[in-house]
């Protein structure tokens, strides 16, 4: 039996499904107007366990997860600008270009840590249309209003806003500094559809005039289209809780009548050194970043089975660096255990992986269970077992075996003219390295050889 925790609900539960074992999942998905961070991918790592969690376990996914590529504020809620138009500015490109280039980074990025990628990838601009029809319908409804500056929802009209985060909306409202826009019912009430100045680059037709859609309701309108009116799981990071998640559920669940998503589970944030990541402590890291430093992508992918998803992960490079010496040994290990002669029983661990996996995704617990059954004789049922935890894990165990020869020795070469500081001839060694198609990293006690 699968348990995942329910944010909602505050308790472990058994997972939801439709008929045939289809899991229907929605994850909220990157904003596309800058370099992904590995806070970010932590997110979309947390993704990926479940998916491929959910599929050990016999399921079939549907998934979906949106691109953001208008309406998300510099601020979760109405203030601020489009992070799109910030952007675009800052880069001096139309915002389209902008979402092109940021969206292609996220998927190389997804890609090289092997992510298990949602069956749909939606833009939100690609629904605009039914963007539209959503908000008239809640109009038509009576939960939502016109004002000068656009369509908002009326959280009056919802008695369980707050529910998720287990805020006291009158409690908040009471504290809560005057709305400086004064048509608003309530200093809450949030912006689905946005009236946009003539100014404004992105805009569209809609009976309110030319407008953008507000950020949440990408969501819904995304999450409805794809999947329908009962979604089993929705995925995110803490950060949405507050806002993002309690609009959603707000204009879902009236736009329908009932409860739209039965599982919310939320993932807790990255740290870098114990604190925040922010770009001006200059301690944001890129997968790029970490790659120019020597670390693969798939050390990361490593790191993130080191916590729970629930609880913070602290990221510093002595933590990555005990990723990547463990991932060495493992697949050291593996390559032993392929050649091994043993007979070993492995039905223990593979109940002990199971349920370490099933009890709301542990891990750090799972890993144990697979560094203990490595340290066995070698044997080939070991292996066999571990291709099988490995649906899992996701790590990539044919690298290594898909280095030409001509491309190790001349790495080994490289290495050994560094050693004797003969830099020129390395650097020559390097070049021929790359016309093969592969380049080398170096590490502090050796160097890795990946494919470009
Ligand atoms: P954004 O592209 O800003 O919409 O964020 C994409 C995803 O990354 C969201 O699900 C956030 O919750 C998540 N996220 C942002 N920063 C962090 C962090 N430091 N650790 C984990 N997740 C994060
Ligand atoms: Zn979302």
């Amino acid at each position: 039996m699968i348990k995942f925790y329910n944010s909602l609900t505050r308790r472990k539960e058994d997972v939801p499904y439709h008929e045939n074992k289809v899991i229907k999942m929605y994850s909220c998905g990157p904003t596309v107007y800058y370099y992904p961070h590995i806070g970010n991918f932590r997110a979309y790592l947390f993704m990926d366990n479940i998916r491929r969690v959910l599929k050990y376990n016999g399921f079939t996914l549907d998934g979906v997860m949106n691109i953001t590529d208008v309406g998300h504020l510099t601020s979760d809620a109405d203030e601020g600008e489009d992070k799109m138009l910030v952007a675009s500015q800052r880069e001096k490109k139309s915002p389209w270009e902008i979402a092109k280039f940021y969206t292609e980074v996220f998927m190389k990025d997804a890609k090289a840590l092997n992510i298990d990628l949602p069956e749909h990838i939606v833009p939100a601009t690609s629904v605009i249309e039914e963007m539209v029809e959503f908000v008239k319908g809640l109009l038509e409804k009576g939960y939502a209003y016109e004002t000068s500056k656009g369509i908002y929802f009326d959280i009056a009209k919802f008695k369980e806003y707050g529910a998720l985060s287990g805020m006291d909306i009158n409690e908040k409202l009471a504290g809560a500094r005057i709305d400086v826009d004064e048509e608003k019912h309530s200093p809450y009430d949030f912006v689905l559809w946005v009236k946009a100045p003539k100014e404004h680059i992105m805009q569209w037709e809609s009976p309110w005039g030319m407008g953008y859609p507000g950020w949440h309701i990408e969501c819904s309108v995304i999450g409805d289209k794809f999947l329908g009116e009962t979604i089993d799981i929705h995925t995110g990071g803490v950060d949405h809780k507050p806002v993002h998640h309690e609009n959603e559920i707000a204009q879902s669940n009236c736009y329908y009548g009932h409860q739209v998503v039965k599982m919310w589970m939320h993932l807790e944030f990255l740290q870098i050194d114990g604190g925040k990541m922010s770009k001006s402590l200059g301690n944001l890291y890129t997968l790029k970043d970490l790659a120019d430093r020597g670390y693969e992508a798939e050390t990361f992918r490593y790191f993130y089975f080191m916590a729970h998803y629930s609880k913070q992960q602290n990221f510093t490079f002595d933590a990555l660096d005990m990723a990547k010496n463990t991932l060495k040994s493992i697949k050291i290990l593996v390559k032993e255990h392929k050649n091994g002669t043993n007979q070993i029983d492995t039905s223990d661990y593979e109940a002990e992986f199971l349920e370490a996996i099933n009890d709301d995704l542990n891990m750090p617990k799972a890993i144990a269970t697979v560094l203990k059954m490595l340290k066995e004789e070698r044997s080939m049922n070991v292996y066999e077992t571990f291709l099988e935890f490995n649906e899992v894990l996701g790590l990539n165990l044919e690298e290594s075996d898909d280095i030409p020869a001509e491309v190790k020795e001349k790495a080994e070469a490289r290495w050994q003219a560094k050693k004797n500081r003969d830099y020129a001839a390395a650097d020559a060694l390097r070049n021929e390295i790359s016309a093969l198609g592969f380049e080398i990293k170096d590490s502090k006690d050796g160097y890795d050889i990946l494919k470009k």
